[in-house]
């Protein structure tokens, strides 16, 4: 870890920090209880003023930045990044607990990847000239525009701040839009990092601004503001849908990536020597806190006992504790809150009478672990129908591809899924057949800034990074000269 931390913890107003005006919340590292710091948060005056600054922004400064001129800065951040990545990736862990490799290994770098991604398209958004039937007899020359959203609210969760701020943030910028970020009461300090390397990069004033604070303060002043055109929000189901009916009232663009209950679907042919390694990882990553998390695992029955054992085993060989600590594999849960809820769903899962194979209870003397958890048990038991987001899997026997379609899309959400099998037509089939965003074949949730990314029923609307994020943030107008 890096020695000395020297924490940013005030608003990104404009370009200056600045004390927010609703008071302080208390951040803890979660893998001792102890106190981090008092985060200033931001009041409805304070949203109000940042949306000042990024509609001057919008029109002014950053209007005037030319596209090659926006790569460039989008680059700059890039490298500042790079830069700090021991700092950013500690704050990670510090913040909310990520075992500090995964945060090195792929918070920081996918935001880095993410960034360069857009910078790229800065200068390559386009919009096209279009053929018609010409108007009352007169020829036209008809074509679209693309251009920015607006100003964008962009409301991030705690369980891979940097990572999904990345998604986010960078296309947005490259289509000409500024940003109003609001992090995670219980993940702010990267994101507060991060807020000073904007400012070093360069952008303009209100370009990017950066409100930590309460979701039901902060975040509703964003979501419901008449100058936000757009909230792009990660985080849960329950919230997605009370903002939804919010931007409703000013038709707001929402990009909404929600919550999941993925399946890993283990065919009769799966190759265990790639399952074993990739299944585990699917559900334990990050303690469980990950929305693609691939928590029911459906098994063929010719090799239900054998995945069972393995995926046990897996669960016993991860070591647990200071995220630090070179050998840790798993982290703590980012609250106490997080904790007590991720126990209740393996009580209600041994009530329900699943079969408990490992884990099932808090670890250590200190910080809010639990140990990661295997259940035998069938898709209609809570833990296989309700997002736990903990260490949690419930693993369920089939005896057919059609079944286990049939199993792993009863289900409310879909935001992703694994086949594991060698038969390639089986994999293009049910690939096809399954409900949900993103499909992974051989390989757990491929998470890379050209891959579209966003969910189907409850996991959400709309999708995140590849060229679906820059039709996401920009507007087409259609103009047609009749000539
Ligand atoms: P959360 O919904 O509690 O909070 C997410 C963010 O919304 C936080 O910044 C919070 O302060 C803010 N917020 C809360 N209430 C608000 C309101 N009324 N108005 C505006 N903003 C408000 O989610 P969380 O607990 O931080 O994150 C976990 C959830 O995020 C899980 O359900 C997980 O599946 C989901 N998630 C989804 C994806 C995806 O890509 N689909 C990725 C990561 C996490």
């Amino acid at each position: 870890m890096t020695t000395t931390l020297d924490l940013t913890t005030d608003l990104l107003l404009g370009d200056s920090f600045v004390a927010g005006t609703g008071g302080t919340f208390t951040s803890l590292n979660p893998a001792t209880g102890a106190t981090l710091a008092e985060v200033s948060a931001a009041s409805a005056g304070d949203v109000d003023r940042a949306v000042d600054a990024a509609t001057s922004a919008l029109h002014g400064d950053w209007a005037a930045v030319p596209p090659s001129g926006k790569a460039a800065l989008i680059h700059r951040l890039a490298d500042l990044v790079e830069r700090d990545a021991s700092v950013l990736a500690d704050l990670d862990s510090l913040d909310m607990g990520v075992p500090n490799g995964l945060a090195q290994m792929l918070f920081v770098p996918n935001l880095v990847a993410t960034l360069r991604y857009y910078a790229g398209w800065a200068d390559k958004i386009n919009g096209e000239q279009i053929g018609n039937d010409g108007y009352f007899g007169r020829p036209t020359h008809a074509y679209t525009l693309r251009q920015p959203v607006g100003v964008i609210a962009a409301i991030v969760p705690w369980n891979a701040p940097l990572m999904i701020l990345g998604w986010k943030l960078a296309p947005a910028l490259a289509c000409g839009n500024t940003v109003i970020i609001k992090p995670a009461e219980d993940a702010s300090l990267s994101i507060l990092h991060l807020a000073r390397l904007v400012v070093e990069a360069g952008f303009p004033a209100g370009v990017v601004q950066v409100l930590p604070g309460q979701g039901s303060v902060t975040g509703a002043a964003l979501v419901r503001h008449r100058g936000v055109h757009k909230v792009s929000f990660t985080g849960s189901t329950e919230v997605g849908r009370e903002i939804q009916k919010v931007t409703a009232d000013t038709f707001k663009r929402t990009t909404l990536e929600l919550g999941g209950k993925s399946a890993q679907i283990v065919c009769e042919d799966a190759d265990l020597d790639l399952v074993f390694p990739s299944i585990g990882m699917g559900v334990f990553a990050n303690s469980g806190q990950t929305c693609a998390a691939g928590s029911r695992v459906f098994v063929h029955r010719s090799l239900y006992d054998a995945v069972l054992d393995g995926l046990g085993g897996a669960a016993g060989a991860q070591v647990l504790g200071d995220p630090f600590a070179p050998e840790t594999t798993l982290g703590p849960l980012v609250s106490a809150k997080q904790r007590d809820r991720v126990l209740g769903y393996v009580q209600k899962g041994s009530a329900e009478g699943a079969k408990l194979v490992a884990g099932g209870k808090a670890f250590g003397d200190a910080g809010f672990f639990v140990e990661p958890t295997v259940f035998a048990g069938t898709n209609e038991m809570t833990i296989a129908r309700e997002e736990i987001f903990g260490p949690v899997a419930t693993v369920i026997p089939f005896a057919s591809d059609e079944e286990a379609l049939a199993l792993a899309n009863d289900t409310d959400y879909g935001l992703a899924g694994t086949i594991y099998t060698q038969d390639l037509a089986r994999a293009h089939t049910m690939s096809a057949g399954l409900q949900a965003g993103a499909i992974g074949v051989n390989g757990w949730s491929p998470l890379m800034p050209q891959l579209p990314w966003g969910g189907l029923k409850s996991s959400g609307v709309g999708r995140e990074c590849g060229y679906d994020g820059i039709l996401a943030n920009t507007e087409s107008k259609t103009v047609t000269v009749v000539l």
